[in-house]
């Protein structure tokens, strides 16, 4: 029988079959159709299953991954999603563009539209924070000013979410609970404490879930939504760093004019990356966070090796 994950939690995972949830494990340390043995399912994989066991897992349309550091692999967040949407805030906590760029880059890289949507619009944005914010749609991207708290923009956002896969992401803090819950009172995620990751115990903060439609009290509709853990902190690895420029836009579409082939845009002559820069074309803080990224990901990749 085929069956939908809907959450792991330690090997145990959720999976619903003809709208009935069960408990499942795999059959054996490796499974089939998976590429590692140490996350090889995500909420959103397909699986045959047999009773409680799975079986064998359906190749992906897509997924996104987060490098691990305690076991310096890539962790399976997502799979099989039509859409992010990535969730950042201002005033509390402050407004963190290099996170946004740095969870956009693996949409771009794992080949699934994003969506930038910025909480708590009944807090007044920075010029320079609103300048940050703009580059986002300079370059492409939605993005929508929203709410939890007045309800500013949630219907657009429920529209956004209408009939779609979406998987939520987001640091800590942002409000995606509070915006989850906002714009689908039946769910009731837990929000808000100060000292969150004192709470280990609570599933919806630690580990990803599938809100199916039901659960969203969308029953009828094709509407759900993975919601994944807050985080803290995000490293991009286990990419090259020519696919680290190609998920910054504006980068990517400047770097054919590069003299040097193959170019990093850090120190060779003739870059047209760095030249935007000096004439105001590309927001120097972009370009900031790209280099920042890239060496990032070289100091780390010397410190734990190539993620398996
Ligand atoms: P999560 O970690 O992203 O799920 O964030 P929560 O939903 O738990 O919210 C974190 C904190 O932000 C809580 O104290 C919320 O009350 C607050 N919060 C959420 N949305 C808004 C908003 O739109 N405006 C303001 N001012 N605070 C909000
Ligand atoms: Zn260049």
């Amino acid at each position: 029988m085929t069956g939908l994950v809907l959450q792991g939690i330690n090997n145990i995972f959720t999976v619903m079959h003809e709208n009935q949830t069960r408990l499942c494990r795999l059959k054996g340390k490796v499974l089939d159709g998976a590429e590692n043995s140490y996350n090889p399912l995500a909420p959103g994989d397909l699986v045959e299953f047999e009773g409680e066991l799975i079986l064998r897992r359906h190749p992906r349309r897509n997924c996104l991954f987060r490098w691990n550091r305690k076991r310096n692999n890539m962790q399976a967040v997502a799979a099989n999603v039509d859409q992010v949407v990535l969730f950042g805030s201002v005033g509390e906590p402050p407004f963190r563009p290099r996170f946004i760029d740095r969870a956009l880059v693996l949409a771009e890289l794992a080949g699934i539209p994003a969506v930038v949507v910025i909480n708590k619009s009944d807090l007044t944005a920075t010029a320079a924070e609103q300048e940050r914010i703009d580059v986002y749609r300079q370059v492409g991207y939605r993005v929508h000013r929203i709410s939890a708290l007045t309800g500013d923009g949630l219907e657009d956002l429920r529209h956004i979410l209408a009939d779609k896969r979406s998987v939520l992401y987001g640091q800590s803090g942002v409000g995606k609970s509070s915006c989850i819950n906002a714009m689908y009172p039946d769910c009731k995620l837990k929000t808000g404490e100060v000292s969150r990751k004192h709470n280990r115990g609570r599933h919806t903060t630690n580990y990803g879930r599938l809100l199916t439609a039901a659960e969203l009290g969308s029953q009828g509709s094709a509407t759900a939504i993975i919601d994944t853990p807050g985080i803290r902190e995000l490293h991009i690895m286990g990419y090259t760093e020519y696919e680290i420029a190609s998920g910054y836009r504006e980068i990517a579409a400047l770097a054919p004019g590069c003299s040097y082939n193959g170019c990093t845009h850090i120190h060779e002559p003739d870059c047209a990356v760095r030249a935007a820069v000096d004439r105001g074309e590309l927001h120097p803080d972009r370009f900031a966070s790209y280099a920042k990224t890239r060496a990032d990901m070289q100091d780390l990749t010397k410190q734990y090796g190539v993620p398996r």
